[in-house]
C-alpha cells in the first residue's frame, strides 16, 4: 500500500511533532507536517505543464533548479537550469545546481545508473518553499526545499539530504521497499547509505576516516546535534531540551517496536546502518567500492530483495552478494550482522 501511504520529508514527522510539543510557540514545526503532507497528497496529481516535458521524456538527467520565492506554489519560478551561469537572488539555488550534480555523477560513475530511474529522469529542485518550512521533500517527481525556521533547523540543501532523498527515487524503480516496518526501515537505511556515500565520494574520504553523519549542518548552533543520524553510532546525533533525543537503536534487542512512525521506520534503521558502517570499515578503503556494490545488487540489482524484505532477508541477500562481489570478506560481513544482533549463515 506504499502508493496510497503520505510520504515523508527528510526530517520525520515524529520527530516535528516531539520538537512542536517542546516548543509549543514555535508554529513552524506543526504547520511543517501539514506541507508536507500536502506535497506527498499533490505529488499524484497531475503535473505541472512547467515539468510535464522534464519528467516524462528520457533524458541526461538534467538540473532545473526553481525559487519558490517564500510561496508555497511548484515548481515556482525558473532559477538556474543545466548550464546556466550563477543564480544570484538567491545563493542556495546554486547549492542546489552543485548538489543535484553531485548525486548524478555519483549514480553514474559509481553506480553506473542514469538518473535516478536508470533512464536520466531530469532532476528537479524547488528552493526557497513558503516560509519556515521544516523539510525537504521528494514526491518522486522532484526535490523541494524549505528554509528551516532558522532556531532549530539551519537549512535543507545539504548534500547527504539530497542524496538520502533522491535515492529513495531509486528504490521506487528497484526493489521498492514497503514504507513500513522492517521493509520500511531498510528503504530509510539505503537512503543514508547513498547520502553519506556521496558525501564520501565526492570528498574522498575512506570508511575509516568519515564521520558517518546524515545531514551534517541541519540544526542550528542552537542545537545540541551533529546530525539528523549517525550511522556508525546510532543514537548519538542529538540530544537537545528542543528535539529531545536521537531515538535510533545500535542493536536488535532495542528495536523500537511501537506503530509511530510507520512502525519505526526512521529509528530502526539504526540497526542495519550501523551494521553497514562497521562492515565498510572492517573491509577498509572506499566504502562506495565493494560494500556499496553489495548493497546496490541486493537492493537494486537482478536478484534483489522483495518489497516486503526483513532486515532477516536483506542480510541473508548481502551474503549471497558478498560471496561473488567480496568472496574474502564473508566473515567481515557476518560478524558485522552478528554485532547489531542479526545471525546469517555462510
Ligand atoms: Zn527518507
Amino acid at each position: 500500500m506504499a502508493m496510497t501511504r503520505t510520504l515523508d520529508g527528510f526530517v520525520p514527522a515524529y520527530l516535528l511533532q516531539q520538537a512542536a510539543i517542546l516548543n509549543p510557540t514555535n508554529t513552524s514545526l506543526i504547520d511543517s507536517i501539514g506541507i508536507t503532507q500536502r506535497l506527498s497528497i499533490a505529488g499524484r496529481a497531475p503535473l505541472h505543464p512547467a515539468l510535464r516535458f522534464a519528467v516524462l521524456a528520457p533524458g541526461q538527467g538534467d538540473r532545473r533548479i526553481f525559487d519558490c520565492k517564500g510561496l508555497e506554489r511548484l515548481p515556482g519560478d525558473k532559477a538556474r537550469h543545466e548550464g546556466d551561469g550563477e543564480y544570484a537572488a538567491f545563493p542556495l539555488v546554486n547549492d542546489a545546481y552543485q548538489f543535484h550534480g553531485d548525486v548524478r555523477r555519483f549514480l553514474l560513475e559509481v553506480l553506473k545508473r542514469n538518473s535516478l530511474d536508470g533512464k536520466g529522469l531530469d532532476l528537479i529542485g524547488s528552493c526557497n518553499y513558503g516560509k519556515g518550512y521544516n523539510n525537504a521533500f521528494f514526491n518522486q517527481r522532484q526535490m523541494v526545499y524549505g528554509n528551516g525556521d532558522g532556531v532549530i533547523f539551519a537549512k535543507f540543501i545539504i548534500r547527504s539530504v539530497i542524496g538520502h532523498e533522491m535515492a529513495h527515487g531509486v528504490t521506487h524503480h528497484t526493489s521498492g521497499l514497503e514504507y513500513q516496518d522492517e521493509s520500511g526501515a531498510l528503504n530509510e537505511h539505503f537512503s543514508d547509505v547513498i547520502g553519506v556515500l556521496v558525501d564520501q565520494f565526492c570528498d574522498n574520504v575512506t570508511s575509516a576516516a568519515h564521520h558517518w553523519l546524515v545531514g551534517p549542518g541541519l540544526f542550528t548552533d542552537q542545537v545540541k546535534g551533529k546530525a539528523l543520524r549517525s550511522m556508525i553510532e546510532p543514537g548519538t546525533a542529538y540530544d537537545d531540551p528542543k528535539l529531545g533525543k536521537d531515538r535510533q537503536p545500535a542493536h536488535m534487542k532495542d528495536k523500537f517496536e511501537g506503530w509511530a512512525d510507520n512502525g519505526g521506520v526512521h529509528i530502526n534503521s539504526g540497526i542495519p546502518n550501523r551494521a553497514f558502517a562497521l562492515f565498510a570499515k572492517a573491509v577498509g578503503g572506499y566504502a562506495f567500492e565493494r560494500p556499496l556494490a553489495i548493497w546496490y545488487a541486493t537492493n537494486c540489482g537482478d536478484n534483489r530483495v522483495g518489497a516486503n524484505a526483513s532486515f532477516q532477508d536483506f542480510a541473508d541477500k548481502t551474503m549471497v552478494h558478498c560471496a561473488t562481489i567480496a568472496p574474502r570478506q564473508k566473515n567481515n560481513l557476518k560478524e558485522a550482522w552478528g554485532e547489531v544482533g542479526i545471525t546469517v549463515a555462510g
